[in-house]
């Protein structure tokens, strides 16, 4: 049973706990530079990535967790984890830091004021069982996906058709959506699958 830790700084940390648990996995709360070392794989949450920034500056916890991600650490980021997991961010605070874990460029907010938040289905490349039922709030999409990126999923329609919302590099996974509160594990379930790969 694979251990993963859930970055419990700010954000829905207790909506990834559930999906987690109900995949099998032991969800722990990670706070703590010592609680990296017992993980198998992390998860960042939606909430606020300039919060989450902060709070991992503040805690000393942002060059640690670089260095985890770079040693290989799997991860899985939603909505304001994208952000964090990202390269680079268009349209955030020039003080906010991020963790270089995919190659790709990530603009905050982007679907801007008129469609705050929005569900959609669509198509997640590599889950079988049909549409996925997605999620966005005060969402991000990918701009620059780099030649590493594998894209999953993008927007069906609409203005921003075609837009890229999911995303993964190595062991590391990302979605512009909200996968921990539809009910529909198959985004942590596909996650949960990469850590014991690994041998979590
Ligand atoms: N807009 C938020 C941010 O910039 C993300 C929103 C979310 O995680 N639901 O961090």
């Amino acid at each position: 049973q694979p251990t993963i830790g859930v970055l419990a700084l700010q954000g829905d940390v207790r909506e990834h706990f559930a999906a987690l648990a109900e995949c099998g996995a032991r969800p722990v709360g990670v706070r703590r530079v010592s609680e990296f070392d017992n993980i198998d794989g992390l998860v960042i949450p939606g909430g606020e990535s300039t919060t989450i920034s902060r709070l991992l500056t503040v805690f000393d916890l942002l060059e640690p967790l670089r260095k985890k991600l770079r040693d290989g650490l799997p991860a899985f980021g939603s909505c304001a984890g994208m952000i964090m997991l990202a390269s680079e961010v268009l349209d955030t605070r020039p003080d906010a830091e991020h963790l270089n874990a995919i190659d790709m460029t990530v603009r905050r907010n982007a679907f801007g004021r008129q469609v705050d938040s929005f569900e959609t289905d669509l198509d997640f490349a590599g889950v079988s069982g049909g549409p996925m039922r997605a999620v966005f709030i005060r969402a991000p999409w990918v701009e620059r996906a780099g030649d590493d990126v594998e894209v999953l999923a993008r927007v069906p329609h609409g203005p921003a058709a075609g837009r890229i919302v999911a995303v993964r590099q190595g062991s590391v996974v990302a979605t512009s959506f909200h996968p921990e509160v539809t009910g529909d594990l198959r985004v942590h379930e596909l996650f949960t699958g990469i850590v014991k790969k690994l041998g979590g």
